[in-house]
């Protein structure tokens, strides 16, 4: 969705930190400009609101007989339907809470069935890549177009042994090019070929909408602290058969439905079927709270709304960093390819990490470099060999700004201007390594 002119883009959505300042090297303050949403989103004032007024109230949940922890027990419960319906499940799929994005997918693989194949591209983020590990793993080349990538998948799923079970695994927005992936025909190769599918949706449910009953996606994975909720929580949403069957995630309190001891002076567990089997010990209610109150924001608002906002932003910021001809934007599909606010570039001349703490130094505005935890895909786009990367950023590392539905206009506008005057006339400071990190 793009919106045609000015008038049809909504203002930002409320969102803490908005009026921190920060100093600047080169004497005085300026407002933060948060641009790297792709790490962590700041939370909605809403979530915020809702967590501050619920959080007098919260007790334990589940067991506790107490009118306080029947509240927390019945707003836990709640908040699976809510995320239930914000990701369009179907009836029969369970929402379990974890810690993250990566908890959730680390979840998953150790819910695979015996003899699992688990097929990923090598673009993905390492939480999606990294996970599979103890399985058969079979890592695909990087696609460079949507097409490719769901030739790609055929071609490997079709040489696979068509009776074992197997699992895809796949980004739906990258966290470095922010493209958006062609999930639902990913999906469909998958099912064709008596595939499952796990969609990592850490960068795409805060853009976009998710539906696994139409994307078709077997699971879903999501983090909080990137949903404009605070950190902490994550979500994985899915199939129930595959987590029913493994043995609990971790091993405790509230995943056991009945433990004995034995004659022998063994343990005799029987464990939970539904969510509670791999959510042992004390949950994170107000974690599950906070995302739930995230989407009901995002839902509320309108993702029409928030996407056509997004949108205006991409093309300030492509079209600001266009003019600058020492900048290279990078991307693995066409430049016109769909995608998200998360744009990841190198300056020519410029050690990213230097560009970076020069933008936060300079101007107050907080962007992200590196490698973004997606070696194999720099690497593809960059050349060179991440391991070797030097002490302070390096050639082959890349600065990545990201925004999202808080960001003011001004942000993106004043990172622009700084991109152009740094490149036009170099850093007013010089930076040094502290820690592994540039400062001035
Ligand atoms: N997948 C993608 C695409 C991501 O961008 C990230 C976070 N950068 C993750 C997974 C991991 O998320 P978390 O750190 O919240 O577990």
């Amino acid at each position: 969705v793009a919106a045609t002119d000015q008038q049809s883009v909504c203002a930002p959505l409320p969102v803490l930190g908005q009026d921190v300042t920060v100093p600047l090297v080169t004497g005085g303050e300026v407002t933060y400009a948060a641009l790297d949403y792709a790490a962590s989103a700041p939370a909605l004032q809403r979530v915020w609101d809702d967590v501050a007024a619920y959080a007098p109230y919260y007790g334990s949940v589940h067991r506790g007989a107490g009118h306080l922890s029947r509240l927390s027990t019945e707003l836990f419960e709640n908040a699976r339907k809510t995320v239930a319906g914000f990701l369009d499940c179907r009836g029969t799929d369970q929402v379990v809470f974890t810690r993250s994005t990566t908890d959730s997918l680390n979840l998953l693989a150790r819910a695979l069935p015996a003899g699992c194949q688990v097929f990923v591209f090598e673009t993905e983020h390492h939480a999606s890549l990294l996970p599979w590990r103890h399985a058969q793993v079979t890592c695909l080349d990087a696609p460079r177009t949507p097409q490719q990538a769901v030739r790609t998948l055929e071609l490997a799923l079709a040489d696979r042994d068509p009776y074992g079970p197997a699992l895809v695994c796949v980004t739906g927005a990258s966290n470095v090019t922010g493209e958006l992936w062609p999930v639902r025909e990913l999906a469909a190769a998958a099912h064709a070929h008596g595939a499952r599918i796990v969609l990592d949706a850490a960068q795409l449910a805060p853009h976009h909408p998710v539906s696994v009953r139409d994307l078709d996606v077997d699971w879903v994975a999501f983090s909080g602290h990137k949903l404009y909720a605070p950190f902490g929580a994550g979500v994985l949403a899915g199939r129930a058969d595959w987590l029913r069957e493994a043995e609990p995630y971790l091993a405790g309190g509230g995943a056991s439905r009945g433990v004995a001891r034995r004659a022998d002076g063994g343990v005799d567990v029987q464990w939970h079927d539904g969510e509670a089997r791999h959510e042992a010990g004390s949950p994170n209610v107000i974690g599950a709270y906070a995302i739930a109150s995230a989407c009901t924001a995002l839902t509320e608002a309108g993702f029409d709304t928030l996407v056509a906002r997004e949108q205006h932003l991409i093309r300030t910021v492509r079209e600001g960093l266009a003019e600058v001809p020492e900048v290279r934007v990078l991307s693995l599909f066409d430049a016109d390819a769909p995608r998200v606010g998360v744009i990841s570039f190198v300056v020519a001349g410029w050690n990213s990490a230097h560009f970076a703490a020069a933008l936060s130094a300079e101007y107050g505005i907080g962007v992200r470099d590196g490698l973004f935890c997606a070696h194999p895909l720099l690497r593809t786009l960059l050349g060179g060999d991440p391991r070797t990367r030097g002490e302070c950023g390096g050639p082959d590392a890349a600065v990545r700004v990201s925004f999202g539905a808080g960001t003011p206009d001004e942000h993106v506008e004043r990172f622009v201007t700084a991109v152009g005057e740094l490149v036009r006339n170099g850093a007013k400071w010089t930076y040094r390594t502290e820690n592994g990190r540039c400062v001035p």
